[in-house]
């Protein structure tokens, strides 16, 4: 059944809205989608005075249970520093693991590179099992008064006219604001409607997701392992309060050999894992259920159209093997709040046409470019045959011995290189 969350259904105390919009519990912002990317926008508008409803077809309690997602999500030091700005630092801090380094192999063979920072510089970022993030999220949403959120909903009908823009849903609410913001992933059913065309194709490889204990501990390492059929990452998670050790496992195989790895049992399961990992982290069990994704690139040609904007896997979807995904989608949001804080300052609303061709110039570019070569370091590995791999093997070499390359790819890894926006520049 419908949830609606207000703390107070008033608007913020003290912002009088700087348009003329009649309508009842007409927000500034009407979200679609409070995933990890919705809902932090939400957050992080309302700390800018910008009040918004937030509308997920899911259950909080389902999205939360445990095993419900049992990802664990890379956070680079910008992200990080957008959670600390929308107040979630503290929540958080105790439960991710920060990464030391990063070691790239191909296939455990020798002539890896090592991207580990000096301690000054700290760390290549932290992983926080997705779980972790949703219920930090969830948890501030319900304290943020400018925020409410209607979970369970199904969205029936969406209008965006010259005056503002309006959502019905199925149990008859209309719910009004003066921009849309389609966050609703990669099926965004948003974006499909207003005509946006997406650059897409299928990766067929689908990542298996699940947890490892392992008897030797990670040392903070995340291991990037690439063999032909695809890669093979380790991510570090915190030990367990009684000292046991694990990471979290994202693992790429062909579509057309998921089928008979689904049906392994989980013992036949982990002998394929450990002979990937050549006795890296010694013996290994499973920590957590198994899951997979299938593997898909798609990416919008526009962000914005008339009072409504795109962010999130709504508006671009890659492989995970850089853990670019949900960094991007953080990108896109403290972009928008900043293009529209600063507008609204000025008497625009948000739904001006200028800002938000501000925000799609800005996001533009830093979105095709980390897909770009996300993608690119996905077909590189790829290719098969001896020459190819002798290639890759002189070029990670030439990289492991340039500080300046290796410079390049940790602040890549940190997210902190192109313009920020002020909310992920620390
Ligand atoms: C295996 C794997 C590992 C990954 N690891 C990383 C990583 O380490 N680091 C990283 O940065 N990224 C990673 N990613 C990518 C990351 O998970 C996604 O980019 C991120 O979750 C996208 O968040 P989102 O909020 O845009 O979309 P979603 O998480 O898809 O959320 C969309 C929300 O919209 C709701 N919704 C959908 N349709 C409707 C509708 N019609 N009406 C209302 N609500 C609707 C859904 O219920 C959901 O809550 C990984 C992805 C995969 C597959």
């Amino acid at each position: 059944m419908r949830r609606t969350e207000v703390s107070n259904p008033a608007l913020v105390e003290g912002r009088a809205p700087t348009y003329e919009w009649p309508m009842a519990d007409t927000r500034d912002l009407v979200i679609l989608g409070g995933g990890l990317v919705g809902m932090t926008l939400a957050l992080a508008a309302a700390k800018s005075g910008i009040t918004s409803h937030v509308i997920d077809r899911a259950d909080p309690a389902e999205l939360t249970a445990e095993g419900a997602d049992g990802r664990a999500s890379a956070i680079s030091t910008a992200s990080w520093n957008l959670f600390t700005n929308i107040g979630l630092a503290d929540r958080l801090e105790p439960l991710g693991c920060p990464i030391a380094a990063i070691a790239v192999t191909e296939g455990m063979k020798p002539g890896r590179i090592d991207f580990r920072p000096k301690p000054e510089e700290g760390s290549l970022g932290r992983m926080f099992a997705n779980r972790d993030l949703r219920l930090a999220l969830f948890e501030a949403a319900r304290a943020e008064p400018a925020l409410a959120w209607h979970s369970s909903a199904e969205v029936v009908a969406r209008e965006r006219g010259p005056h503002g823009v309006s959502v019905t849903l199925a149990d008859g609410q209309v719910l009004s604001g003066n921009l849309l913001v389609a966050a609703e992933g990669r099926q965004s059913p948003t974006r499909d409607e207003a005509g946006f065309s997406l650059a897409k194709w299928e990766y067929r490889h689908r990542a298996m997701v699940t947890g490892l204990w392992h008897e030797k501990p990670h040392d903070g390492v995340a291991w990037e392992i690439f063999y032909p059929t695809g890669p093979f990452a380790l991510l570090p998670l915190l030990d367990t309060a009684e000292g046991r050790h694990r990471s979290a496992l994202v693992w790429t195989i062909p579509e057309k050999d998921a089928a008979a790895f689904e049906a392994m049992g989980d013992r036949a399961f982990l002998a394929e894992v450990a002979a990937k990992m050549d006795g890296l982290f010694g013996a290994l069990e499973l920590s957590a259920p198994r899951a997979s994704y299938p593997l898909r690139f798609h990416h919008s040609g526009k962000l914005v159209e008339d009072r409504l904007a795109l962010i999130g896997d709504a508006a671009h979807g890659m492989h995970p093997i850089a853990g670019q995904g949900l960094n991007l989608g953080l990108r896109d949001v403290g972009a928008l709040v900043e293009v529209l804080s600063e507008g609204m300052r000025l008497g625009l609303e948000p739904g001006d046409a200028q800002l938000l061709a501000r925000y799609e110039r800005w996001r533009s570019l830093d979105v095709f470019a980390v897909m770009a070569a996300t993608d690119t370091i996905n077909r590189l590995f790829a290719i098969p045959g001896r020459l190819p791999g002798i290639a890759r093997r002189i070029g990670m070499a030439a990289v492991q011995r340039t500080p300046m390359f290796k410079q390049f790819f940790m602040d890549e890894a940190r997210g902190v290189s192109g313009k920020l926006p002020a909310l992920l520049a620390g």
